[in-house]
């Protein structure tokens, strides 16, 4: 029986076939397990060691592990059920916890928060170090940012489950496939069976166009922020050292308000407003997919350097605002750009074209 189960219509290539999103793939640590193929996600669990570093790095929450809830694990984490974390004994794999995670954990305990990296070296996966240090990496630059005096830590505690739960492993084990030896998470972990929210995801199609998806992670991050009420007012992050949001700006002069990138947004981080002559942002909600600036025709939608934290948490920014009038030709509303310029940037292309046609 698969442990790892893939949501297709969460995933960012159901909104946008062509999206550049490959982190799934280019994490699992197993050749052939995830791949894309023709614009979309093929997952063949054979092999899959049920790691989950793709359930942790994916920014739409599309893997899921049977057995394995990162909410359910924060929570328990929160409550003090553990005073580290290791793949002995409450995750699969360190790399299934994402960098949002991480923060929420050490802002939520408001201490140290170890990972047990001692069983890195002789795991057979062997992979997965890296992706584990850019996540505390990441997780860590947040936190100083945040200025709180507590930070993720990498140790060698090399913990080794009581000999008590021996035997369910052995018997797990042999239910499972042999490349999961080394994963003494899942043995203790419950024997699930594929549950009713699995199943329904295989049964009923989202609607993608207006279903936005908020990623659980994200909901415990920003409840985690506002519960703490950290002063965020001059805190900034650099947009290309965080993976998980972004500020933007949009050309003026360039935008056509052909709403194709806030109707694409998977999050509704873009949004039209009510009357869709502006164009509003927030932060809290984008997952950095990055498919709003590769759908842009105008390529005019921009990532800022910097995103205040303040920003990130509680506001939303307005991008651009648009005045249409009718085009004097077809008469079809156009973004008007205060160049006296009355004809839609379609008839001027046509008129052009035409133009050339006729040699004039
Ligand atoms: S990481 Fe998630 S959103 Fe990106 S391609 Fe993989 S499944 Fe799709
Ligand atoms: S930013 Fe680009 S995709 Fe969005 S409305 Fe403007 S032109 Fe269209
Ligand atoms: S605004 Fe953010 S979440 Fe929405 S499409 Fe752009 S990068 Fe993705």
């Amino acid at each position: 029986m698969a442990r790892l189960f893939f949501d297709i219509y969460s995933c960012v290539h159901t909104y946008y076939k062509p999206s550049s999103c490959s982190r799934c793939t280019d994490v699992c640590p197993i050749d052939g397990v995830i791949s894309l193929e023709n614009d979309k996600i093929q997952l063949n669990s054979d092999n899959c060691v049920s790691c989950g570093a793709c359930v942790g790095i994916c920014p739409t929450e599309s893997f899921s592990l049977n057995g394995f809830d990162p909410k359910e694990f924060f929570d328990n984490f929160c409550d003090r059920k553990w005073d580290f974390v290791s793949c002995k004994l409450n995750v699969p794999c360190l790399a299934s916890i994402d960098s949002q995670y991480l923060i929420s954990l050490a802002l939520k305990r408001e201490e140290d928060i170890v990972l047990d990296m001692g069983h890195c070296d002789s795991c057979f996966i062997g992979k997965l170090k890296s992706r584990i240090t850019e996540a505390v990496q990441e997780a860590n630059y947040v936190l100083g940012k945040l200025e709180v005096p507590y930070e993720i830590k990498l140790e060698n505690i090399s913990y080794k489950p009581e000999k008590k739960e021996e035997p369910s492993r052995r018997s797990f084990l042999k239910k499972f496939t042999k490349t999961t030896a080394s994963l003494a998470f899942w043995a203790v972990s419950p024997n699930l069976p594929i549950n009713e929210q699995d199943q329904e995801i295989e049964q009923a199609p989202k609607n993608i166009v207006e279903e936005k998806v908020n990623p659980t992670k994200r909901k415990v991050l920003l409840d985690t922020l506002k519960e703490k009420q950290l002063d965020l007012k001059d805190k900034y992050v650099e947009v290309d050292k965080i993976t998980f949001s972004s500020q933007k700006w949009i050309e003026w002069e360039k935008c056509t308000n052909c709403f194709i990138c806030y109707n694409i947004c998977p999050t509704g981080a873009l949004d039209g407003g009510q009357d869709r002559l502006e164009i509003l942002f927030k932060p809290s909600l984008c997952i950095k997919c990055r498919i709003c600036h590769e759908v842009c025709p105008e390529q005019c939608l921009h990532l800022e350097e910097k995103l205040n934290l303040e920003d990130f948490v509680y506001k939303t920014k307005s991008l651009i605002q648009h005045v249409m009038i009718p085009c004097a030709e077809c008469m079809v509303p156009f973004s008007y750009k205060n160049d006296g310029e009355y004809i839609c940037p379609r008839c001027k292309k046509l008129d052009e074209e035409v133009k050339e046609l006729l040699g004039l």
